[in-house]
């Protein structure tokens, strides 16, 4: 069967994700109190409805508690965000997505039993950064405050040198978890594999690891 998923709030966040999943072919329920952002998403979604999730009674009745994973995307209405939160917990939803405006946001979203809090505009911001910093940063993963996974473009710098050679992890105290060339992925490169410039290096570490390797060798 098909997984259900409900969206609540229609903004630029909320909205993009309905588009994806339905492009997808999930089926998608889309939420708002406004009826402006219902209608424009009346034919994107599987069924948009107007209706405000801050009454229980409401969210009983659109049946939520059988859908198998609800995006809480109201942005700058943090009230409505955390109160929405706290009915789809109560209800006992298996998948609570939750989207946060601040770090206290977040703290809040994660104490009353949200499931998993993004920061897209934080998220990008980083990504973001890391990418004008060295062009060679494609993609940029945070695993936690602490730790993410890099996806950097092998340059001139690595051309030709293998990873026994480069030592990584012993220099930087990160990992190369797999080797991309063109369509081909290899998920344990050999040691005495030789980069090519071009490749693209998934990495694994710490981020102080990760930007030293990345200001030392690409
Ligand atoms: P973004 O930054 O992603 O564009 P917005 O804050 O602009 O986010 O959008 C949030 C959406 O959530 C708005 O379309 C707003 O009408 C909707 N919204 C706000 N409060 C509620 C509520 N109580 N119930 C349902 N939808 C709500």
């Amino acid at each position: 069967m098909k997984k259900q998923f409900a969206v609540i709030g229609l903004g630029r966040f909320g909205g993009s994700i309905c588009k994806e999943l339905n492009d997808q072919g999930m089926e998608v329920l889309a939420i708002d109190i406004n009826e402006d952002k219902v209608n424009e998403y009346a034919s994107v979604a599987t069924h948009a409805v107007m209706a405000d999730t801050t009454d229980e009674n409401t969210l009983r009745s659109l049946g939520i508690r059988n859908f198998d994973h609800v995006i809480v995307a109201i942005g700058d209405n943090i009230q409505s965000s955390i109160l929405t939160t706290l009915m789809l917990v109560e209800l006992g939803l298996p998948h609570i997505t939750v989207k946060a405006q601040n770090d206290y946001h977040e703290k809040v979203l994660l104490k009353i039993g949200a499931h998993k809090v993004v920061h897209p505009e934080r998220d990008m911001g980083i990504r973001i950064a890391h990418n004008i910093v060295s062009k060679n940063v494609l993609d940029y993963l945070e695993l936690s405050d602490e730790y993410s996974i890099v996806e950097l473009m092998a340059g001139q710098r690595v051309d030709g040198r293998s990873l026994i050679d480069l030592d990584i992890r012993a220099k930087f105290g990160c990992n190369i978890m797999a080797v991309k060339r063109e369509e081909y992925i290899d998920v344990s490169p050999a040691p005495d594999q030789n980069i090519k410039k071009g490749d693209i290096l998934i990495v694994i570490g710490a981020d102080k690891d990760i930007t030293r390797m990345e200001q030392a060798l690409f």
